[in-house]
Parts: structure tokens; sequence; C-alpha cells
């Protein structure tokens, strides 16, 4: 019988991260993926978004011409061309990948795969044929589906998904987009920004419940000020439909209101896919809807790993990749334990919002010697060139050591910025040694630079 060193099932950012490194690593593996390589990430989530927000960013330049002394008499944009130019950027990063694939020599099968049996997968090809693989190893990386509320109304034609909101033909008039969490926040900008208009509803009592309190506060005045209405503390009841309008019924702080809307963006998270896997049947131990692993990404069953947002950590494609590794080289032999301290999380809003480690309440509830230092954008010279002024880095150290915590930025290229903090937490550097870097001027680098003198002497 020939057997193949690894199976990875799901062609997303955990899945094709996982194929290419057992390749480079010397092992044989076939990659399984029964839509579009490169999963939600490259199709629906990640590169579209970030797409029609590198748009909506220059419109946000445009409006902002005259203080750098340019006139601007008249503009206008084109919904359908903005789409467009995103499918270019998906086809071509699509084709890059097929081609990465290629190069690593991975095989890849279309088809959906299912578990017969721990070593035996079988892959149903769109036309309905049928492939017996037989593997050492195994690694299900299907990713996770939309979460639907449990409310009347969520399947009415104008309520839509995040992946529906990124093949829309035409703006709506007006927007509502339930969750205030990072995927609902980067929709209701772009959105706001090409002119509809946008209310955000939030169950919790604040937007971003995972960013630090004080950043996503200042998001949300940010946000607010820009004309996006950010109803917290609101309850969603239902959803109805009155003469081709959508009526939300919400409460807010105990009292109902409807809203009326043309569409309505489901933004309330997404659950662990394990779809027809014969997850259940093979006997692997689930953790609330996820596949469960341990710190080696295997699960319970010898040889079966998972990887990627469906074993429900952090759902995130760095995250996903980085998980892929670390199974393939547990494949490999090696020892490797995931290690989920330095995760950077990036909003892609206007402007970004990116954090890592603990936040201000984290530290403290962990240690109460803390250091807190803040820095804002608006004393940096690159900031003021730039006439992006808004925003702020916040760093927390251990009040001893001053080892680096956390730290979490709000402000211009705040995605960039976040990958010192990353690098100087996994490195567990203290404040001094971030000083004592030599930051280049004039560059928004240099904010780091301050926030860390702010502790430095102390
Ligand atoms: P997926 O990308 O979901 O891939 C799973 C693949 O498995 C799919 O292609 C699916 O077709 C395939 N599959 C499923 N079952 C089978 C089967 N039985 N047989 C064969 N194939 C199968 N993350 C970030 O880090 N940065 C961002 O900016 C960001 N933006 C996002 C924006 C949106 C709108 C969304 C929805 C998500 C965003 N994410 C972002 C999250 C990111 O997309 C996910 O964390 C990432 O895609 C997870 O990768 P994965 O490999 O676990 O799964």
């Amino acid at each position: 019988m020939n057997k193949v060193d690894l199976v990875v099932i799901g062609g997303g950012a955990g899945g094709y991260q996982s194929a290419i490194k057992a390749t480079r690593l010397g092992l044989k593996a076939v990659l399984v993926e029964k839509d579009k390589l490169g999963g939600v990430c490259l199709n629906k989530g990640c590169i579209p978004t970030k797409a029609l927000i590198a748009t909506v960013e220059r419109l946000h330049y445009i409006q902002k011409a005259r203080e750098f002394g340019i006139q601007v008499k008249d503009y206008s944009f084109d919904f359908s061309a903005i789409m467009e130019r995103k499918d270019r950027i998906i086809r071509r990063l699509s084709s890059n990948l097929e081609q990465l694939m290629q190069i690593n020599k991975v095989r890849v099968v279309k088809g959906e795969a299912q578990i017969i049996e721990p070593g035996e997968i079988e892959v149903t090809d769109p036309a309905g044929k049928r492939e017996i693989i037989f593997t050492k190893n195994t690694i299900i990386a299907t990713g996770s589906k939309t979460m639907r509320l449990p409310i009347s109304g969520v399947d009415l034609e104008g309520v839509i998904t995040s992946e529906q909101a990124l093949s829309l033909d035409n703006l709506p008039s007006k927007l509502i987009v339930i969750g205030g969490g990072v995927i609902g926040i980067e929709f209701a900008n772009i959105f706001n920004a090409l002119g509809v208009e946008v209310t955000m509803l939030e169950m919790l009592p604040r937007i971003l419940l995972s960013v630090d309190e004080e950043i996503a506060f200042r998001l949300a005045q940010l946000l607010r000020r820009r004309g996006i209405e950010i109803l917290t503390n609101c309850k969603v009841k239902g959803i109805k439909e009155d003469n081709q309008r959508l009526e939300v019924l919400v409460s807010v702080a105990e009292e109902e209101r409807k809203l009326e809307s043309e569409k309505v963006l489901l933004a309330v998270g997404r659950i662990p896919d394990i779809g027809n896997l014969n997850v259940q049947k093979l006997g692997i131990e689930l953790e609330e809807k996820a596949i469960k692993v341990n710190k080696k990404m295997e699960t319970n069953i010898t040889g079966i790993y998972a990887v990627g947002d469906v074993v429900g950590k952090i759902m995130l494609a760095h995250v996903a990749s980085r998980e892929g590794i670390v199974a393939v080289e547990n494949i490999s032999g090696k020892k490797v334990k995931m290690d989920y301290r330095v995760v950077p999380n990036c909003v892609f809003s206007i402007p970004e919002v990116a954090s890592v480690g603990l936040t201000e309440e984290e530290a403290r509830r962990e240690n109460s010697n803390i250091k807190v230092s803040k820095f804002p954008f608006r004393y940096n010279s690159k900031a003021l060139i730039m006439g992006e002024t808004e925003g702020m880095i916040k760093i927390i150290a251990n009040g001893d050591s001053l080892k680096l915590l956390g730290m979490h930025i709000i402000g211009i290229h705040a995605s960039d910025l976040i990958a010192e903090g990353a690098l100087a937490l996994s490195l567990g550097a203290t404040v001094r040694e971030i000083l004592n870097t030599i930051h280049a001027h004039p560059t928004l680098a240099e904010i780091i630079a301050n926030v860390a003198e702010g502790l430095s002497e102390s």
C-alpha cells in the first residue's frame, strides 16, 4: 500500500502552511481542498477586507488633500471598480499560492475529505469520484463558519454575512452591523467611508472586548466622530421585513427600539467547522464545538492533528499558520509546543488598532506591580508630517524588572508598528532594551522609543 506521510484537510492559512512546511522537511504531503485554495483568509476574509480598506484609505487621503495644499475639485468612486480591484488581488494571490504548492511539491487534491479511520482518508471530487489516500498522519485544518444568531429573521434576504458583504453589487443606503468585534468594525469603517449610513450594535458595554479598554474607548470615540453610530448594551431581539426595509428590534439599556435598515450584517463571531469529517464517529474529542488538541496540536487520536480556526483558540490567519508549523514539526519528530503568549492582534480600521501581550486590565489582574506608559502620536514628527496625529502607544511593563508585558497602539500604521512590540515580547526584552535600540528619525517607530523612555528612569 502506497502511504503518504501527511494528508492535510483544508487549504486555508493553517492547511497550506502545514503542507509546505511538511515537504520542506522532506515529508510526502497531500493537501485536500473542497473549495478554493487559500481558504477564508485569502478568498473571503483578511485579503478582500484589506483590499477594500486600502481603497477607503485613499478616499481619506483625498479628503485631507487640502491640508497638504492640494485642491481636489471633484472626485467620485465606482463601487464595481473597487470590488473588481479586490477580486484582482485575490486572483493574483491565488495564482501565487498555486505556484507555491508546485514549487514545494505539494500534491493538491480537489475534493471533500472524510476520515474513514485514522490513516485512511476518502476524498470525493466535485464530479463525485472517490479516492482513498492512506497516510501516516493527518492534519485537520477545516476552518470556521459564520455564527448565526438564534433570533427570528436571520434568514431574511437582506441579512448578510461577511462573505455576502464582500460580493455586493451595489452599496446599501443604510447598514446595521450586529457585533462590535474586529470584523464588525472593519466593515463599519469600509461602508461608512463609502457613504453608507452605518449603525453598529454591540451587546456588551463596549466594542472590541479583547482590546485594552482605553484603546477601545478611543477607537469608539473616533468612529463616532466619523459618523458611525455605536449602540452598546444593545441586545438584538429579532429582525422583520417591512415594506422592503429591514426592521431590527433591539433593547438598549432595557428600552425597546426599532431600527430600520436596508441591509443587516451579521458579525457576531465564527464557529469551528467540523462539517462531515466523521469526527464524532472516530471519537475525536471536542471542546465547546472546537477540536481539542494538546500543545503539540495533536488530538486524542495518535497521528491526527488539528490546527487553525477549527481548534477555536485564537481565530487569526497567522495563528493558524503557526499552529500548522508546530503540528508538522512534531510530526517530523521534533518536540515543539504551541505558545499563544505573543500573538499580535490588529484591527484595520481608520485609524488602525494593534496590540500584543497583556492589556492593562489583564496585567493588573495578574500582577499588582506594573508600570504603564503612554505617548501620543501628535508629538511625533513623522505623524505630523503625514497629517496623522490621532492616536497613542501604550506599554505595560513589570514594575520591578521593567520587562515588557504588553503593547497597544491606536494610530496610523499600528499594524506594522506592533511587530517591534511582538519581537520585544518574544525576546523577553525590558523597556530599557527597547530604548537602547536606536530608532530611525523621523519615523513613527520613534513613538515606541518615546513611550519606553517614560518608564526607563523609573
Ligand atoms: P480556513 O481559512 O477557514 O480554511 C479552511 C479550508 O478548509 C477552507 O478552504 C474549506 O473549504 C476547507 N475545508 C473544510 N472542510 C473540508 C473538507 N472536509 N475537505 C476538504 N476541504 C475542506 N485573520 C487575520 O489574521 N487577519 C485578518 O485581517 C483577518 N480578517 C478577517 C476578515 C474576515 C471578514 C474574516 C471572516 C476572517 C478574518 N480573519 C483574519 C480570520 C482568518 O480568515 C482565519 O483565522 C483563517 O482563515 C483561518 O485559517 P484556517 O486555515 O484555520 O481555515
